[in-house]
């Protein structure tokens, strides 16, 4: 698999072998063609279905009829072979992409695709020059591509194809995707690119899950690489870096949490540099420190050779305007933290001063390269003095008491990191790495999985500083910046096939952290929420009252309220931090709403999430938006207000003479998925987007029962585009059931008063309590038809039945004469005779015809189904729907 990038580390060991499987040469003839030419049961693939590429149904299972071998060797001899000589065409030498390789069966022939990056790259300058036949145009490669999308996505395979020759075939495609969107100069990828753009999810996850667990990483990790990798060249470098850890060992997270970096404060351990070394601490005297933090200015500590031969002093200085100081980033459990004293080893701060040192070389030659650069024709270079480079480090600078200078320290923790000349990662997993027999790509890699990348703190140390290039990572034997790190993927993305899609990885995880804020000059810039939850993903935290604390100071909010208001309670901060939201640039997304998982319990902010971490795939994205429509405003008891589309959900009404719903006893047919229908008579699925026991915080309630029992239900949700029309490539739309309080509709008005004066006309405001998070998709074409079939055979039924009608008179006529008894014998008997009638209905030739018509393959048991939940009621309508100017206040 020489096309797919392997990470220098891995040494060639692990080298994924693709069997060559061919029992015949590609005849060198079309590849669009080649499946009718082949076999002669296939049919032109391409010629069939919607779009050039798409197979139906009956061709995929004449597809999957052939045998294991046939198939792979079919396969294997058109979608690799056929497909690098319809598009490499002269270049294409067959010879070189088979090996004979030796391993535990013996020798076997092998593909080898090490040829293929010179070929593509010679390809690409052709087609650039012109230099290739009239017939390779970019509509011509794009459909080729988009036919081996297709015939690799055939569900049928899934399960017994050779994953690693599916891999091989499938990122041939994607590699030529890239190839092709270059020579041809398709840069607006979004508007222009009419290739396959998800060759990624052809490989299952369960395969890389395997791959990656294998080699040491940790699942949470695993969960976010899937999650968010969209090339196969980086799945299958990450898939083949060793990330083995035998002193952080992930054997006990889980899919939530990563726990390996935890730090248990009881039982920490300052470490030394050397496991032998016994050296004594210098200590910092917090006292001093509290003086320095009252002044409002930083503590900072200037680490010194004394007279004495090695021995050390360290001075503590407080911060001036014009001090250029390194603060440092880093992970705790690697051992350079101290919750008891403000003191460390002095090997230690040999060690920081020594990297202190080398990094203001660095970076003041890195300074003179740009001034340099800059200013080529300019004499007037000036040779500065090396300025005196300090050291901020929270061990030594924080005091670890009393609490109110802890709190202060934590209040300037923002201008700490914003105002440092540098900020110095420290992770003991990079500083192993040496960026000199390790390539960049490598090294770039285990920096975006590393445990520093994990940690909550960091990502402010981080992201303050990566603005304007100040972040610096430490390696085995120097210091780099991130700027290098971002201007080698750049190039890489824009240059390099076989290295573009792990390139647009990189770029993108470097964004989710070092994208949050942008450059802005005011004194405390605020980043968006939305961005600052999507960087939140995956990332950990000791002391869980540190969160609000740290978003607060992502989000540019003061925090010193947050951390000594109210009655200060540490578990509080998180709800005096989301009553601080309203006062920054974006306020509160109103689609916030519709975020799962853990909420607040105090009245008016119940709609709040109780923490940010916990992360659900249910959850959508939230963006921020500078629209007042969009923004929350909050009240000061009765919750949020927002304005939201929405409509009211009933219960069906059922036909005329069945007997009356029995209270506390649920009357639909499953407790958390329920049927909809609109008033143009189009289904929907209902459902409750998380499992019960994920979902405990607005109720312990089914869905069903709380559609019985509400009396005023809403639907309120943030997608315009809802209800989508049937038979569209819809995507779940989330929405949020809410039930509304009847009697006080009016009252919140008042404190809206200020934000709708100018607008009369508007309606009252709902005062809402959040129920359920639900999502909604619409029934596919077919099975609408389906339905469609069974509503008019019910309305039917519903008219003429006899057993309906009996119901009717035994109900009516109860209390006048016949015992108990005997009226409860004749209604069971009358309900019998109702699901015989029904049955027939769904025996009927007319409803099989209709139902086959439209796609389906008829059912009596189902459509037995439908018709029963139609004349009984068992689903639910959307009744009167309201615009999104509809304002709604959620508790
Ligand atoms: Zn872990
Ligand atoms: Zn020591």
């Amino acid at each position: 698999m020489d096309h797919l990038p392997y990470p220098g580390s891995a040494n060639g060991r692990k080298k994924t072998v693709v069997p060559y499987v061919c029992q015949e040469d590609y005849d060198g003839g079309d590849f669009m063609t080649y499946p009718s030419r082949r076999r002669g049961s296939l049919p032109n693939l391409h010629t069939v279905g919607p779009f050039p590429g798409q197979l139906l149904d009956s061709h995929q299972m004449q597809l999957a009829s052939l045998s294991k071998q046939e198939i792979r060797s079919f396969y294997q001899t058109w979608l690799f072979f056929g497909l690098i000589h319809e598009i490499l065409g002269s270049l294409y030498v067959p010879e070189d992409l088979i090996y004979t390789c030796e391993d535990q069966h013996g020798h076997t022939k092998a593909v080898s695709t090490s040829m293929l990056a010179p070929a593509l790259d010679e390809w690409v300058a052709r087609v650039q020059a012109g230099r290739v036949d009239s017939s390779v145009t970019y509509a011509h490669v794009a459909q080729c591509l988009c036919l081996t999308h297709a015939a690799l996505s055939i569900q049928a395979f899934r399960s017994h194809f050779d994953p690693n020759i599916k891999l091989s075939l499938a990122s041939l495609g994607q590699t030529f995707t890239y190839a092709a969107n270059k020579a041809f100069n398709i840069t607006d990828i979004v508007k222009n690119n009419k290739c396959p753009s998800t060759w990624r999810r052809l490989i299952d996850d369960d395969y890389w899950n395997g791959r990656l667990l294998a080699h040491g990483w940790c699942v949470t990790e695993v969960k976010l690489i899937l999650d968010t990798t969209l090339s196969l060249q980086t799945l299958h470098f990450l898939a083949c870096l060793d990330k083995t850890n035998l002193e952080h060992s992930h054997q006990g997270c889980d899919t939530r949490q990563c726990t390996a970096y935890q730090n248990d404060l009881e039982g920490y351990q300052t470490r030394h540099i050397g496991k032998e070394c016994d050296c004594e601490e210098l200590s910092i005297d917090a006292e001093a420190l509290y003086d320095i933090l009252k002044t409002k200015a930083l503590p900072l500590i200037r680490v010194r050779p004394s007279q004495t031969l090695g021995e050390l002093s360290i001075d503590l200085v407080a911060s001036q305007p014009t001090s250029r100081y390194v603060a440092l980033s880093h992970v705790w459990a690697d051992g350079l933290g101290n919750p008891d004293a403000n003191a460390l080893p002095r090997c230690q701060l040999s060690n920081l001063r020594k990297l202190v040192q080398e990094l203001n070389i660095a970076a003041h030659s890195r300074d003179t390269r740009d001034h340099r650069a800059k200013a080529k024709d300019a004499e007037e270079e000036h040779e500065e003095e090396e300025e005196e480079l300090l050291l901020w480090c929270d061990t030594l600078c924080c005091p670890v008491q009393p609490k109110k200078a802890k709190h202060l320290a934590l209040e300037y923790m923002y201008r700490t990191y914003r105002n440092a000349t540098h900020v110095l990662v420290l992770d003991a997993s990079l500083m192993q790495y040496n960026v000199e027999s390790l390539d960049i790509d490598e090294v770039s890699m285990r920096i975006l999985t590393s445990p520093w990348m994990r940690r909550l703190w960091t990502l402010q140390e981080g992201a303050l500083p990566a603005v304007t290039n100040r972040l610096w990572f430490q390696l085995s034997h120097t210091a780099l910046n991130l700027r290098e790190f971002r201007m080698n993927a750049h190039e890489k993305y824009l240059s390099s096939i076989s290295r573009s899609g792990l390139a647009g990885d990189i770029l993108k995880r470097m964004g989710s952290f070092a994208n949050i804020f942008v450059k802005d000059n005011s004194e405390r810039p605020g980043a968006d929420l939305g961005k600052v939850i999507e960087a939140l993903h995956h990332r950990s935290v000791s002391v869980p009252s540190d969160e609000p604390l740290l978003i607060g100071n992502l989000l540019g909010i003061d925090s010193a309220p947050i951390l000594n208001g109210g009655d200060a309670a540490d578990a509080l901060r998180i709800n005096r931090l989301w009553r601080m939201i309203p006062s920054t640039r974006h306020r509160i997304p109103s689609n916030l709403l519709f975020r799962v998982g853990p909420r607040l319990a105090e009245p008016g902010l119940k709609w709040a999430p109780a923490t940010l971490l916990i992360d659900n795939d249910a959850n959508i994205d939230i963006q921020s938006s500078e629209s007042e429509n969009e923004q929350g405003i909050l009240t000061a008891s009765d919750g949020l207000l927002v304005r939201l589309h929405g409509f009211r959900l009933s219960l069906a009404s059922r036909a005329k003479g069945l007997p009356s719903r029995r209270k506390g006893t649920s009357q639909l047919m499953k407790p958390n998925t329920l049927f909809m229908k609109d008033d143009s008579g189009s289904w929907y699925l209902m459902r409750r987007n998380l499992l019960v026991e994920q979902d405990r915080f607005l109720t312990d309630k089914t869905l069903a029962e709380i559609v019985e029992e509400g009396k005023k239900i809403w639907v309120i949700y943030p997608d315009s585009q809802f209800p989508r029309p049937p038979g569209s490539k819809a995507q779940v739309s989330v929405g949020l059931i809410v039930e509304v309080e009847p009697e006080e509709e009016e009252e919140v008005e008042a404190e809206a008063e200020a934000e709708a004066e100018d607008e009369d006309e508007e309606t009252a405001v709902k005062k809402t309590h959040a129920k359920l998070h639900i999502n909604i998709v619409p029934l596919k074409t077919s099975t609408q038809a389906w339905f469609a079939v069974a509503a008019a055979f019910s309305a039917q039924l519903a008219s003429v039945s006899l057993a309906l009608r009996n119901l009717a008179a035994i109900e009516n006529g109860l209390d006048e004469h016949s015992s108990s008894s005997s009226s409860f014998l004749s209604q069971t008997t009358a309900l019998e005779e109702l699901a015989s009638e029904i049955h027939q209905m769904a025996t009927n030739e007319e409803a099989k015809e209709a139902i086959e018509a439209a796609g389906n393959q008829f059912d009596i048991l189902l459509t037995e189904d439908l018709i029963t939940m139609m004349i009984w009621g068992h689903y639910v309508c959307m009744r009167e729907t309201v615009p999104r100017t509809q304002r709604w206040c959620v508790d």
